[in-house]
């Protein structure tokens, strides 16, 4: 069995010097047959499947906003043009047809390279430059297939505020997120969800946490938090814009620090869930990073070498030792 792929990188859905545009994905696009992986043929989203996550009224509302011309529909600034709606069902479907063919054993592991990106849009809301909420779309699309528990890993630089929301009553559903403190969309912080101690998992961290905050987070939290909550597929929302180089935003991990921890959840995918995993593009606005970043999953992912451009963070890391500690201790991890 081979590593699987989608690929929509939405060549209309754009707006005028808007950061999540086309062209992050232009570097990655000129390798894409060069990782060893296959490419899948996806459908779009139906909207009774984009329905399993979103309100009626908000799909409604989205695809209005398109067909009268698009425009910004929110302050981060979110954008559609006359295109989007069907852009987004597209991504939407790139990512089922990733998850479906991991969850069916047509493809061993998969990554779903698709935008608009997802992990911001809320149930009733398109933020942050997501209209619907792919890998929650997919999460769910899980459970009527018959899976009994699916966990989301985001290492996005921004909190999937729209994934939990998505998940917040779902005791089949479980979401970890690190993401930098005090920056959009402000929400994640670390008792956030005291209903769900153990399956809602924030880890804000400060500026500059890196490839070694990253090490420490994977073992001390993502490991005990995927063996207890036990999935039997783990999603990933893969973020590039936790790259030190990023223009949005002040994390630190570096290309090998992407390897490093997608690495790791392939591993811990192994050992819990028959190795299935599948990754879902979200952020990550400079497009060497994105192309770095997705050559790392592949890497991850085929188990081929990694070509590591030694692109290291020139910034010192925070000390986060004592944060892990409270972390651990709310969740009771051990
Ligand atoms: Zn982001």
């Amino acid at each position: 069995m081979t590593t699987a792929y989608t690929w929509w990188p939405a060549p209309q859905h754009e707006y005028e010097d808007h950061p999540e545009r086309p062209g992050r994905l232009r570097e990655l696009e000129a390798k894409l047959d060069s990782f060893g992986a296959e490419r899948l043929d996806a459908a779009p989203a139906t909207r009774d499947e984009i329905a399993r996550v979103h309100a009626p009224r908000m799909i409604e509302a989205v695809e209005a906003a398109c067909k009268t011309g698009g425009g910004i529909i929110d302050y981060a600034p979110t954008f559609v043009t006359p295109t989007s709606f069907d852009d987004a069902l597209l991504a939407s479907g790139g990512t089922l047809g990733c998850a479906r063919a991991v969850w069916a054993g047509a493809a061993s592991d998969a990554f779903a390279i698709v935008r608009p990106p997802g992990h911001h849009a809320e149930p009733r809301r398109a933020m942050g430059f997501c209209l619907f909420n792919n890998i929650a779309i997919a999460a769910r699309d899980l459970l009527e297939r018959g899976a009994a528990r699916v966990l989301v890993v985001d290492y996005d630089a921004h909190h999937g505020n729209g994934t939990q929301a998505a998940f917040w009553d779902d005791s089949r559903l479980a979401y970890l997120s690190t993401h930098q403190w005090g920056i959009y969309p402000g929400t994640g912080r670390m008792d956030e969800a005291p209903h769900a101690k153990g399956r809602i998992v924030n880890v804000p961290l400060p500026a500059y946490a890196g490839d070694a905050c990253f090490g420490q987070i994977s073992e001390k939290i993502i490991a005990p938090h995927l063996r207890s909550f036990h999935p039997e597929m783990i999603l990933v929302s893969a973020g590039f814009d936790s790259h030190w180089d990023d223009p949005l935003t002040s994390l630190g991990l570096s290309s090998a620090g992407f390897y490093a921890i997608s690495k790791r959840l392939v591993e811990l995918a192994g050992e819990i869930c028959k190795g299935k995993i599948v990754f879902v593009l979200e952020g990550g606005y400079n497009p060497r990073n994105v192309l770095n970043g997705a050559s790392a999953v592949f890497a991850a992912l085929t188990g081929r070498p990694f070509a590591d451009p030694a692109d290291k963070s020139p910034h010192g890391e925070p000390d986060i030792e004592r944060m892990i500690e409270s972390i651990c201790a709310w969740h009771g991890f051990v």
